[in-house]
């Protein structure tokens, strides 16, 4: 049963003018296509592994045989880390989250503003390629993090509602060396209900 590259969940030019059209295509369908590919290709013959969901894989990673666990890391935290960020993404993104999540962000940062500084401060200050990330725990807290290369919270038993991703294929073409402005225009497509959404999710687990 092999990993599946997953469609966009909106058009390639959807996320204009903060994400522009050419950027998307070559991230979804070469650099996403090319995890899941090696992803498929590191597990091969690995019928065991092969049952359980990406989820599983890479929580349990460093118990993963020794000649598939760092392709593993990269490529099945790539084809995760895509995934995540195609789907907390909208055309009618932007604004600030309500609800639960909006309570627990207040509670936790002291406001959206304060978080979203955080935020930006995370991302921005990974060094090299990586993500930043918001990371909800069962009991409703949530944290800031960033992690390296396709790592992501998963690896340290923290599920990850909302990422970033700061490698410079995603924001090289339209805004070079800028990472903080394309962070800031990033929030302009956040969609917070599907960060709502993944927050109920383990809050409720
Ligand atoms: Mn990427």
């Amino acid at each position: 049963m092999a990993f599946e590259l997953p469609d966009l969940p909106y058009e390639y030019d959807a996320l204009e003018p903060h994400i522009d059209e050419q950027t998307m295509r070559i991230h979804h369908d070469k650099h996403h296509a090319g995890y899941t590919r090696k992803l498929n290709n590191a597990l091969e013959g690995h019928d065991d592994l092969q049952q359980h969901s990406i989820e599983e894989l890479l929580a349990g990673i460093d118990t993963l045989p020794a000649d598939v666990r760092t392709p593993v890391r990269q490529n099945g935290g790539g084809f995760y880390n895509h995934r995540l960020f195609w789907d907390t993404m909208s055309p009618d993104g932007g604004g600030e989250p309500n609800g639960d999540l909006g309570d627990a962000i207040e509670d936790q940062f002291g406001s959206f503003e304060a978080f979203q500084d955080e935020f930006k401060s995370a991302a921005t200050g990974q060094f090299g390629s990586g993500w930043g990330w918001l990371v909800a725990h069962p009991s409703g807290a949530l944290s800031v993090t960033s992690t390296p290369n396709q790592d992501n919270p998963l690896m340290e038993e923290d599920t990850p509602i909302l990422g970033v991703d700061v490698w410079e294929h995603a924001y090289y073409l339209n805004y070079q060396n800028e990472r903080g402005t394309y962070v800031d225009e990033w929030w302009n497509v956040v969609d917070w209900d599907a960060v709502g959404d993944n927050f109920e999710h383990i809050v409720a687990a």
